[in-house]
């Protein structure tokens, strides 16, 4: 733009300057004239084409000069930005719950960005202020309670909210006589609540492109920080659920057990005595009465062990004792019922320690097993090696299907073999042995092909002496 002079008395500028010619030269910056300088001299036509020229230059250089300040400001002030940024997100970082997160960047935010700030979380219509922070002096505006129906879909649309776009009560409700914009927050895919960033009227040009991009990017920090806190809190209350239906079971699982076991132990104890008076034309029935309840029994000594196991271990009550005396001890009281288990041990003693309450249940699920899965014989060995002694339990019966050799140590694990073939069976017996061994510092594990029979083996470290 070139320089304006004049030296026309009627020229209210110049009469304005008391001068009697002027020259007026305008600094444009981006296209808009922001600033001029003016010379001035008090004879009329003191100026000439030469001066406009050179004033017409010095302009230029000064415009240039006070864009480059500009640009600078601008940059710094994004500097300080990014800076302030980069704080809130590391306080958010080290934030658990959705408490401390809403806590966090409300104070942080107001510090940093030296704007107020708001979080609302959003139960169907009603917005409920879970944190804030004014700037001081106080404001009214960011209310505790708010009716959210009128922003609904904007925030489902994900947009920005002006406080200038908000109707005139909404606009008050929410920011009292201050301006701001608001930005929705959500969890999962869904609308959790939104942020009102808020600030004096005048303070910010709330319009301008970079810092509405700046709060939606603030935002979306606290987003990510919310989603992983209601994540945590999700996990912690199943964790604690999930604890509490645990203790009931296993509260019920050993109550159930105990208070079984004494009937079922009477009940058996009359039938042995029955089956010992009674004329042999009631024998079938009872001795099926009698293995019954002895299954039941099993049951409950499994529950109970079981129970014992799930509420975090046992003790054991150890001694050192020879395993071939504890095993054959076993196999002598099961081949009273049936006499079905040839024995084999070697001929030192094999010392190893254990808890022969709990070792007894160990064997006599394996031996029960071996009886139960096949109709042939059993053949039980006791071996001692350099470390470990074994027992090894192996039967000719209806074996394991390959694929699912992993899944009988599992609680409640069955083989699909024995489910067809519907031999009843609970899946616990293995579970609970092979904890018990574990306890003992010692493995179980099996070998079999299905149709073909198995091999349990247990491995258990020697002792030095007995
Ligand atoms: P249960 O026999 O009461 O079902 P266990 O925990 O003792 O429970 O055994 C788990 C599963 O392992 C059994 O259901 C069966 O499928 C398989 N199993 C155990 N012992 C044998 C065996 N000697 N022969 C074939 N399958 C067996």
């Amino acid at each position: 733009m070139r320089p304006r002079t004049t030296s026309d008395p009627r020229d209210g500028f110049l009469r304005s300057l008391g001068a009697g010619s002027a020259i007026v030269a305008p600094l444009v910056i981006e296209g808009r004239v922001e600033h001029a300088i003016t010379l001035h001299f008090n004879q009329p036509n003191a100026f000439d084409e030469i001066d406009a020229l050179l004033l017409r230059s010095v302009a230029s250089h000064v415009a240039l000069a006070l864009a480059n300040v500009q640009v600078y400001d601008l940059e710094r002030l994004r500097r300080t930005r990014a800076e302030s940024l980069e704080r809130v997100v590391r306080m958010l970082r080290d934030t658990r719950t959705t408490e401390e997160v809403v806590l966090v960047f409300a104070v942080t935010v107001s510090h940093e960005v030296k704007v107020a700030c708001a979080i609302y979380e959003i139960d169907r219509t009603a917005a409920t202020r879970r944190a804030v922070r004014t700037l001081e002096p106080a404001r009214r505006g960011m209310p505790a309670r708010v009716d959210a129906s009128y922003l609904l879909p904007k925030l489902e649309r994900g947009e920005l909210t002006l406080s200038s776009k908000l109707p005139e009560t909404e606009r008050k409700r929410l920011f009292g006589t201050n301006s701001g914009a608001i930005v929705p927050l959500r969890s999962d895919g869904n609308v959790w609540g939104f942020v009102l960033f808020m600030d004096s009227p005048g303070a910010f040009d709330w319009e301008d492109v970079e810092r509405r991009v700046y709060l939606r990017t603030l935002a979306s920090h606290l987003e990510l920080a919310l989603s992983a806190a209601i994540g945590f809190e999700r996990i912690q209350q199943l964790a604690r659920a999930l604890s509490e239906s645990n203790e009931f079971k296993d509260d019920l699982l050993a109550m159930l057990a105990h208070d079984f076991k004494g009937p079922l132990t009477v009940i058996a104890g009359y039938c042995e005595l029955l089956l010992e008076s009674s004329p042999p034309a009631l024998h079938e029935e009872l001795e099926t009465i009698y293995s019954q309840t002895q299954r039941l029994v099993r049951l409950a000594d499994d529950a109970v062990a079981l129970a014992q196991t799930q509420a975090g271990g046992f003790s054991l009550d150890r001694s050192v004792l020879d395993l071939r005396e504890v095993v054959g001890e076993s196999v002598k009281a099961r081949n009273r019922a049936a006499d079905r288990i040839r024995f084999e041990a070697p001929a030192q003693p094999v010392p190893v320690s254990l808890d022969p309450g709990r070792f007894n249940h160990v064997l006599d699920n394996l031996l029960m097993n071996a009886l139960k899965y096949s109709d042939g014989e059993v053949l039980v060995r006791v071996s001692r090696g350099e470390e470990n002694a074994s027992i090894a339990v192996t039967d000719r019966g209806i074996g394991i299907p390959s694929e699912e050799l992993g899944q009988v140590f599992t609680r409640f694990g069955r083989a699909s073999n024995a489910r067809r073939k519907g031999v009843s069976g609970s899946g616990v017996g293995l579970y609970v042995s092979r904890k018990i061994v574990e306890v003992h510092g010692g493995s179980i594990s099996v070998a079999s092909a299905e149709g073909r029979g198995s091999t349990f083996t247990i491995s258990l470290p020697i002792s030095d002496s007995l």
